[in-house]
């Protein structure tokens, strides 16, 4: 039996770490609670930093009892999986194009659900052994437990089977992320559907598939505040090529019929009208929350926001309790994404090992959206410059453009766009860069170091391109909104 820190809860130990580092205080310089993106690239870093290190992940399955293993919701239940499946219907329409370029193949081309699925989830699961092996080399101490805080020291494991281990630490960083949500208020939600957490994990098809976003029908869930017009040009394409979208509604409830399948009703919000269809998979989309209940952080006072029960972070990842930190998903204000996670992880870890005072950066992130029609962006939203310096203080080139892989496969290519939101006076600083088509996030990443380094419209025009891709439409943007010409690009 012991006593830990200055908790006055006394358990039987079975922590098999004997603290004998620098201090003598403490089990562990650093005790890491979820080993997901953040919390795995903090523990790694510091560990190599020479701190004497634990991370505490564990997994509670998902109400449909899904479970994985060790990495967090990138790696298992994210973008991970969410990209290579991405990958396996991009190929579905590749292989529609490739009869227009001269490839023979049967009428009908099938799809196998289970192949995919089996293909992906050992990737994934390689990428679990991996993540186990590197905290192994790097001398972190992995352990499956749910973690708890007492103190600001004193973090509680609690394995599977119920067993205690207390660690005690100088500090502690919380990085436990989140877990989608059901909409609980709407009868057999929780008992006839499923979310992301269950998706990837699927043996078998879901089939003809219901996918509710937070305020429509059916339709896709874009997770982040993106403008209309993006958005928009997004939902056109994918209507296109045969997603239903029912919007202006709301689901009411789910039954499960007798036939097996799964009768989904909503109500039109204008007309208050009632709609019924029947579906082999209801997909709940509406928003991931924070698991901060659990962590024992009332008693500590770590303030949380109320509204998102996130954690509050200053700048350096500090919570409102001296050595408690948080980061990635679980901190309020940052951008659900895997590298902001692991950056402001490292530089966590750097800061608490004495080795650097630098902060996190997150202004000009890129990020892409993986629908059938990709979508990348960096910096500000038109509507976002707009607010901030004003419509007469921005410029806004845009241009619609026809990518010429699409060319031969005679694939409409609408909804391929750039939008590049400039400063308008002065040197026409860049403010924000959007694009949908092929490949954007390959795009987008080369462009999001320009706006780091305050590139302004000036730059781009003297930006040669390469040719012929969609990237180099980028540097020929010239026609502004405000002139109201055309914008479509013709010729090469
Ligand atoms: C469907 C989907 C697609 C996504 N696609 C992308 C993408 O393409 N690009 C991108 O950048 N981001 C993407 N994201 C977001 C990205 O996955 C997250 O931003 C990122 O994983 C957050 O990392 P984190 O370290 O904060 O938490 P997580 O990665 O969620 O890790 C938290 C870990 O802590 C564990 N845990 C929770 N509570 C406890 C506890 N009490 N004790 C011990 N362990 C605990 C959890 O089980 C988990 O393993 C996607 C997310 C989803 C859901």
């Amino acid at each position: 039996m012991r006593k830990c820190g200055k908790s006055s809860h006394s358990v039987a130990v079975s922590s098999s770490h004997h603290s004998d580092h620098l201090t003598g205080k403490y089990d562990y310089d650093l005790v890491v609670i979820g080993g997901g993106s953040g919390g795995l690239a903090c523990s790694k870093e510091a560990a190599q930093l020479g701190q004497k290190v634990a991370v505490l992940d564990y997994v509670e399955p998902s109400a449909k009892g899904t479970k994985w293993g060790l990495g967090g919701t990138c790696v298992n239940v994210g973008c991970i999986p969410k990209k290579l499946m991405h990958q396996a219907a991009l190929l579905g329409t590749a292989v529609k194009d490739a009869k227009k370029y001269g490839w023979q193949m049967p009428e009908t081309v099938h799809h196998d659900w289970a192949t995919m699925a089996e293909a992906v989830q050992n990737h994934v699961r390689s990428l679990n052994w991996g993540h186990r092996v590197q905290l192994q080399d790097k001398k972190v101490k992995y352990l499956n437990l749910k973690g708890s805080l007492l103190d600001e020291h004193t973090v509680r494991g609690l394995s599977k089977a119920g067993k205690e281990t207390i660690l005690t630490a100088e500090n502690i960083v919380i990085a436990t992320g989140g877990r989608p949500k059901y909409p609980t208020q709407i009868p057999g939600a929780a008992e006839h559907g499923i979310t992301s957490d269950d998706i990837f994990w699927l043996k078998k098809s879901p089939g003809k598939t219901y996918i509710s976003h937070i305020r429509s029908a059916c339709s896709v869930d874009l997770r982040w505040d993106v403008s209309p017009q993006m958005a928009g040009l997004v939902t056109d394409y994918m209507e296109a090529y045969g997603t239903r979208f029912v919007w202006r509604s709301v689901p009411k409830r789910v039954d499960k019929l007798s036939s097996g399948a799964l009768q989904v009703t909503w109500s039109d919000t204008e007309t208050g009208m009632e709609h019924r269809d029947t579906y082999n998979s209801v997909l709940w989309a509406v928003g991931r929350a924070p698991e901060t209940k659990a962590l024992g952080l009332d008693q500590l006072g770590v303030q949380l926001n109320k509204q998102t029960g996130k954690i509050v972070v200053g700048p350096d990842e500090a919570t409102s309790v001296p050595h408690v930190y948080a980061l990635g998903d679980i901190s309020e204000g940052r951008p659900e994404l895997t590298p902001t996670a692991i950056k402001a992880g490292k530089l966590l870890a750097h800061r608490l090992a004495g080795q650097s005072t630098a902060l996190m950066n997150f202004d000009n992130v890129a990020t892409t959206v993986f629908t059938p029609l990709e979508y990348g962006c960096v910096g500000l939203s038109e509507e976002e410059a707009e607010r901030r310096h004003g419509k007469e203080g921005i410029e806004v080139f845009h241009a619609f453009y026809k990518p010429l892989e699409f060319t031969v496969a005679e694939r409409d290519a609408s909804q391929c766009y750039i939008k590049v939101i400039c400063e308008r006076g002065g040197d026409q600083k860049i403010l924000g860069l959007h694009f949908t088509g092929p490949n954007a996030g390959e795009v987008i990443q080369g462009f999001s170091m320009g706006l780091q380094c305050g590139a302004t419209y000036s730059h781009l025009l003297q930006t040669v391109g390469i040719h012929p891709t969609c990237a180099e439409e980028v540097v020929k943007v010239h026609i502004t909104k405000r002139s109201g010409l055309d914008p479509t690009v013709t010729g090469c």
